[in-house]
């Protein structure tokens, strides 16, 4: 369920270390929607050793992009699960323009369309200063220096570009990401709340 009753279906962007992925879950947990990160989902499949992972391991350990039919596959999947009906947050899913058309059929056919993109804005040399501080904490084998220079080479020449596309649809809350991560959660929940969307919790409160 949504706080509000009407749809979330949202997709959060931004280059590798915006920390996408943490106020994704955040945005997720809050609209009690489920969060869909693509790359999650590949990481634990290759640190489960499935037969999924191993067609990705070393496509995701060299920062490349897995091929679409494998992604789009799995997010098809995943959005048809009945916690999705209502609503979802994608996370590193579309990432160009083959995935993005997709997507957009894909809803299409049911009737769905996405309600909104937040777009996390932050500059190349804080991404790489984020990355390199992440490299150290958690150990990723895809966050040394020339990887994280190719995925950031790919958002850029691929990923960013698709953003023009949503932002034509009048969809894209641009939010700057740099900050303390509460900073950053707050400016997202406020542009959110602009465009008529508001957390399960606020929803409860002024019922
Ligand atoms: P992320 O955690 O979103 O940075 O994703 C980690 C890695 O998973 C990427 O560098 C890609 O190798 C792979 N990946 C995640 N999402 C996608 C996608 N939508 N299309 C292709 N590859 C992806």
């Amino acid at each position: 369920m949504t706080g509000s009753g009407v749809s979330a279906r949202f997709l959060i962007v931004g280059p590798q270390g915006s920390g996408k992925g943490t106020q994704g879950v955040l945005v997720a947990e809050a609209f009690g929607i489920p969060s869909v990160s693509t790359g999650d989902v590949f990481r634990a499949n290759i640190s489960g050793g499935t037969e999924l992972g191993q067609k990705v391991k070393s496509i995701v350990e060299a920062g490349d992009l897995v091929p679409d039919e494998l992604t789009t596959e799995l997010v098809r999947d995943r959005l048809s699960q009945p916690d999705a009906a209502l609503g979802f947050l994608l996370d590193g899913y579309p990432r160009n323009q083959g995935q993005l058309d997709d997507l957009d059929e894909f809803l299409r056919s049911r009737g769905e369309s996405l309600d909104a993109v937040i777009e996390l804005i932050v500059p190349r040399d804080e991404s790489v200063r984020r990355l390199h501080q992440r490299a150290v904490e958690q150990g990723r084998n895809d966050d040394t220096e020339e990887i994280i220079a190719n995925r950031l080479a790919i958002y850029e020449r691929e990923t960013a570009p698709i953003l023009g596309v949503y932002r034509d649809r009048g969809i894209v809350a641009e939010i700057d990401g740099v900050g303390s991560l509460d900073e950053v959660t707050a400016r997202i929940f406020a542009a959110l709340a602009d465009r008529g969307f508001k957390p399960v919790a606020d929803a409860a409160a002024s019922a």
